[in-house]
């Protein structure tokens, strides 16, 4: 039997990796500029951190988490986020007392159990950062610029930013009660799902996908407008929810206020956004965030704010390489072709310029056209060639395959010659 990639997974080939890597490196030269630090915990937890950071309620816990034992029983999970897990080293290497406010970002696959389809997998990947120690509003400002500084570092343009606020757990439950009452007349209407959740948790039906529930959220069977989360902050939270606009104002960011905006998981407060792109249907979300003040608490570690966000890595690769704005590195390679008197050198010689550039060369003794072709096929951008008659002289022959152009090289001035003609390689970022 052949075997495939498990559904909902997929195999990333060199030309996506390469694509892959140049998207990861633009992520973090601006976390660097940033002053984020890089953060990686292990990919598998205890189920536990995820189900109760994750709220009872949110369909990664109930749908969607890769729940295991493992050979002793324990209760385990593949990550479904990364915020759990850097709150949780967060708490046990103490970060705290190596300094108030941290910065950190993370990057690397998550696993949720959900239904594949256009930029949905079960194997995906984020890349996110975490602002913690701080609950002052121009963290919030910091983690949206930052956000956007990745999508346009990426060579996104354009990008309109929708933010809400979902205020604090007392606020959202005086919301969740007007949310109950407007939609209590189009109970029977909504889906099974959202049914359920009017009496358990009525915020995350404006997080519902089902067609029935949006079109319901639309408002047309009320005379009344949906209510919105602004009108029942509290004055401390509407200012502070201001002070965020102001902020990201003065920073020419763009943003509009979606009052349907709710963050899927429990542990948020204040401030929430989120970027969305057209052409991926109902996956549109490429990126979200939010503060998550009780998070930490919630953990079990002293109360703590916290910010951060998330991206989906492979719906923002989706969308480069549909837009064909992938900028491809141009190779600084080098094709090492020789000839049957000079094969014995190329080992040798390879493994001297593998020092600093990248090679290639033939290991089967082939006939120079073989080599030749093998070379426009890897995408070399020099040849060098051994000929025998030059080998004698102490030169080789270095040949451009972009312009055609080539020379013979003293073997003392190789280096040179190769730096020269790599020096000014248009395209490279
Ligand atoms: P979330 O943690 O649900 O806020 O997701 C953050 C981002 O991760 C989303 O905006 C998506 O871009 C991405 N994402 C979430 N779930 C998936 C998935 N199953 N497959 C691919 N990308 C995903």
């Amino acid at each position: 039997m052949r075997h495939q990639a498990p559904r909902g997974t997929r195999d990333l080939l060199p030309a996506d990796t390469e694509r892959w890597q140049w998207a990861e490196s633009r992520a973090r030269d601006v976390f660097e500029r940033y002053s984020y630090r890089e953060i990686r915990t292990p990919m598998f937890e205890d189920y536990e951190l995820f189900a109760r950071t994750s709220g009872e309620s949110s369909d990664v816990v109930e749908k969607e988490m890769y729940r295991f034992h493992d050979l002793k029983g324990r209760d385990l999970a593949l990550r479904p986020e990364g915020t759990a897990s850097v709150c949780r080293a967060y708490l046990e290497h103490n970060l705290a007392s190596e300094g108030r406010v941290h910065r950190l970002w993370y990057l690397g696959p998550m696993f949720r159990y959900g239904r594949p389809q256009k930029g949905r997998f079960r194997q995906f990947w984020q890349v996110g950062a975490e602002l913690i120690g701080t609950a002052a509003p121009t963290a919030d400002v910091e983690m949206i610029a930052l956000f956007v500084d990745l999508y346009e570092a990426w060579g996104f343009e354009n990008l309109v930013v929708q933010v809400n606020s979902v205020g604090t757990p007392e606020t959202r439950q005086r919301y969740a009660e007007r949310l109950r009452a407007w939609l209590e007349p189009a109970r029977e209407r909504l889906g099974n799902d959202s049914r359920q959740r009017l009496e358990t948790n009525p915020l995350r039906i404006l997080d519902s996908k089902d067609p029935r529930d949006r079109e319901i959220l639309a408002g047309e069977f009320s005379d009344q407008p949906m209510p919105h989360m602004l009108d029942v902050l509290d004055d401390a939270g509407r200012k502070r929810f201001d002070e965020v606009l102001v902020g990201l104002t003065g920073l020419g960011i763009d943003h509009r206020v979606d009052h349907g905006l709710v963050r899927g998981l429990d542990y948020y407060t204040h401030t929430a956004f989120e970027l969305h792109a057209e052409g991926l249907g109902a996956q549109s979300a490429l990126g979200g965030g939010g503060r998550y003040d009780g998070l930490i608490e919630a953990l079990g570690g002293p109360a703590t704010p916290g910010i951060g966000f998330s991206i989906g890595l492979d719906r923002v690769m989706m969308l480069l390489e549909e837009r064909g704005e992938l900028p491809l590195e141009k190779q600084q390679s080098i094709y090492l072709a020789a000839m049957e008197g000079t094969r014995s050198q190329v080992p040798t010689m390879a493994r001297a310029l593998r020092l600093v550039y990248a090679v290639d060369y033939d290991l089967e003794g082939r006939s120079l056209n073989a080599q030749m072709k093998a070379a426009d096929r890897s995408g070399a951008r020099l040849v060098i060639l051994l000929g025998e008659d030059e080998w004698e002289q102490g030169t080789v022959v270095v040949k451009d395959l972009s312009s055609g152009e080539q020379e013979t090289v003293e073997l003392e001035h190789l280096v040179e010659a190769l730096d020269r003609r790599f020096e000014p390689s248009e395209g490279s970022p």
